[in-house]
């Protein structure tokens, strides 16, 4: 009798805990979310701006001076835009979202990112609450009870674009100002900060002059010494950027002439996160795409496969496994995959800047003699986490370069 009272008062305290822990994550990151951004302020600077990476943050920190008309140019090292950001139109009747898909802020920050004042977003987004989930651990498959999925959405309530995509988003109420600023083929492999000028060299020789940088490049490019900073980082810096964990990873979209699988199945995993799920949930779309999500340990046993075809034929045979050949019996012969982790202008997934020590995010985020700054996810000092994360800090970032403040 004492011990069940003991655990029913320590399940109560738990539920206390989770449930108060529920409301301060969703408030959290809503309260986190700045009011006005760089788009709402004027900036009279007179130098060149060069900004490394047409990602999504350095799109918005361009989108600020293009709106200043400052002398600024994007050097990008692919022959796109967007960085990790990218849409499919050829496997389904819908747009895909090949790198970031979900929209894990709150929708008003949609406003945000475009400068729009008010509350009223104009997006048609879809409350991701899953109904039908199930977890598999390679033996086991178990249907989740429908209060799990319900605790997870008021846990961190997320959503996608209905008929878009995160890309269409960014290409259209960020990219389509500056786009034409943007140098392709690109790689900056020198950033020589050691004058009045910053130098920055290209992979193909050339030099270009400015008086400030703006480097937005993954955490990953950071790590693997693509760059040449002179002066050397400091030894603090280069720890911070070591100590960021930026998981290896790959998305597959996978055609089906049928639906014979649930919203969602979780794969147990050691470490990082391994999924199938429904890419056209609540979609209005004929189209059956599953997608597969993996970052971390588990993506070692794909990347020993050495061939996509090999990695679709493993993830179809796992299926198999669960539906009893159905996976086999309806695949169309159809997939995307993207490989971000092995992408050398990419070199990881994503990162949470909120899971890192504040010193070190500090310490990221500090420019080189207020010449060179840097933005991206990881620079996000919002924890708006993922594209919204990386957009603001582009803002932040390029105000502190236009008006040297802290
Ligand atoms: C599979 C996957 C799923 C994701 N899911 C979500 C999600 O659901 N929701 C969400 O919000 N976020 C998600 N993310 C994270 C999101 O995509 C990123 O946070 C965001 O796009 C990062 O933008 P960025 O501008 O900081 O960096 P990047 O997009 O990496 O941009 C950096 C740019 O720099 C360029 N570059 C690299 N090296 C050089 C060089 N030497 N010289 C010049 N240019 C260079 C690159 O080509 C790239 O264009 C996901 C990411 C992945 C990979």
């Amino acid at each position: 009798m004492k011990f069940i009272s003991i655990s029913l008062f320590i399940v109560l305290c738990l539920l206390g805990l989770t449930i108060s822990s529920c409301f301060k994550w969703a408030a959290r990151t809503h309260k986190k979310i700045p009011n006005t951004t760089a788009l709402n302020k004027t900036y009279n600077y007179e130098g060149k701006v060069i900004i490394v990476g047409a990602g999504a943050a350095g799109l918005a920190a361009a989108k600020v001076l293009e709106q200043n008309n400052i002398d600024y140019k994007i050097l990008e090292a692919s022959d796109r835009y967007g960085g990790r950001l990218k849409k499919d139109t050829t496997l389904a009747d819908f747009p895909i979202d090949i790198g970031a898909e979900w929209i894990h802020s709150a929708p008003i920050v949609l406003n945000k990112l475009k400068g729009k004042a008010g509350n009223q977003i104009e997006e048609e987004l879809i409350p991701y609450h899953l109904e039908e989930t199930y977890s598999w651990d390679g033996q086991k498959y178990k249907k989740s009870s429908q209060s799990e999925n319900d605790f997870m959405y008021n846990f961190m309530p997320e959503s996608k674009f209905k008929n878009t995509t995160w890309y269409d988003f960014v290409n259209e109420n960020i990219a389509a100002t500056v786009k034409h600023k943007i140098e392709f083929n690109s790689p900056v492999t020198e950033i020589n900060y050691s004058g009045n000028k910053v130098l920055l060299k290209t992979k193909n020789g050339e030099i270009h002059s400015a008086d400030k940088v703006l480097v937005t490049v993954s955490i990953g490019v950071l790590k693997s010494n693509h760059i040449r900073f002179m002066p050397d980082l400091s030894k603090k810096k280069k720890e911070a950027i070591n100590a960021v964990e930026f998981l290896p990873g790959f998305k597959l979209a996978i055609k089906f002439n049928e639906k014979f699988y649930p919203d969602a199945i979780n794969c147990k995993v050691k470490s990082g996160e391994k999924g199938f799920y429904d890419i056209a949930f609540k979609k209005e779309a004929q189209s059956n795409i599953l997608g597969l999500l993996v970052a971390g340990n588990s993506t070692e046993k794909y990347y020993k496969l050495k061939s996509e075809e090999k990695i679709v034929k493993s993830a179809i045979g796992e299926l198999d496994r669960i539906f009893d050949g159905k996976a086999s019996e309806t695949y169309t012969g159809e997939y995307i995959l993207e490989n971000w982790g092995q992408h050398q202008l990419t070199m990881g997934t994503w990162t949470q800047a909120f899971l890192q020590k504040k010193s070190d995010l500090k310490t990221l985020n500090q420019p080189l003699d207020k010449k060179v700054y840097f933005a991206g996810e990881i620079n996000d000092t919002y924890q708006q986490m993922g594209v919204p994360g990386a957009v603001l800090s582009g803002y932040h970032s390029i105000d502190r370069l236009l008006t040297g403040k802290e």
